[in-house]
């Protein structure tokens, strides 16, 4: 008879995957820090909607490692600083954060409430390198302290690509990147987005290919350089981007 998943059984899985597929070492901090964000995610999650996915095995692999593959791009965090637009509960961000205790993350949402969340988990698991920053992508593009000044920003689930980049690349600094983690349409949103992607001073790197265990789908991670300046003029106001993307 199956046994249902445990926390140490889930953590170990965790563990051996984040090693054979991305080479990671997770120490036994690091692990408790997933087994703590775990339960408070599910707790949470009951009184707010943070994840479609409550089994602990698959929240290691869809929200844990899947954030991790960031590490087959970007090989070293420490001292970087990255910015996770769209966060939600913290993913790719505070994952990043839990596991590169020296690179710097703010965790960009509009949505103040799933902030709380993220807040709350630092402080219960002594997360002191993330930040949360309440916003619209398409304002904090626009402030000095935001605009082209990351090194990294990522963003998952959060929009369509022409009008991701538009959230996106102001935000990153010339020299920088963004990593846009995709399903099954990267390469054709990819494709879609090239005007913006060129328009807002980025030129289109690589799309790496990933295939996390237990999943059928291939992820994408969709790796974009920011080459030049983005002009003035974008972010344009909340909203434009989604209804008249840069096509
Ligand atoms: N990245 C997380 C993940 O993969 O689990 C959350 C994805 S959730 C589907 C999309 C998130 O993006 C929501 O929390 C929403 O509030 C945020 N979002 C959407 N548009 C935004 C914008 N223009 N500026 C800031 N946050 C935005």
């Amino acid at each position: 008879m199956p046994q249902p998943d445990t926390g140490k059984t889930v953590l170990t899985g965790l563990r051996v995957y984040a090693k054979s597929l991305l080479g990671l070492e997770l120490t036994d901090k690091q692990l408790g820090r997933f087994s703590g964000f775990t339960d408070l995610l599910l707790e949470w999650n009951q009184r707010m909607n943070l994840t479609g996915i409550t089994e602990p095995a698959e929240i290691a692999v869809r929200h844990f490692l899947d954030s991790l593959t960031l590490t087959l791009v970007v090989p070293r965090f420490d001292g970087l600083r990255l910015i996770d637009v769209g966060t939600g509960a913290g993913f790719p961000g505070l994952v990043i954060a839990i596991m590169f205790p020296d690179a710097h993350v703010t965790l960009l949402d509009s949505t103040g409430k799933k902030l709380r969340f993220a807040e709350h988990v630092c402080d219960a698991l002594g997360v002191g390198n993330a930040r949360t920053l309440h916003a619209r992508a398409e304002e904090a593009g626009k402030q000095k302290p935001y605009r082209e000044v990351y090194d990294v920003v990522t963003a998952r689930a959060v929009a369509r690509m022409p009008a991701l980049m538009e959230y996106t690349l102001p935000l990153a600094k010339i020299g920088g990147q963004v990593i846009a983690m995709r399903g099954t349409e990267a390469y054709e949103e990819s494709n879609r987005a090239a005007r913006a992607i060129s328009e807002l001073g980025g030129e289109l790197f690589a799309i790496e290919d990933i295939q996390l265990p237990t999943l059928s789908n291939p992820r994408h991670l969709v790796v974009i350089d920011k080459i030049a300046a983005t002009p003035r003029r974008y972010p344009r106001n909340a909203g434009t981007p989604e209804r008249q993307p840069i096509l």
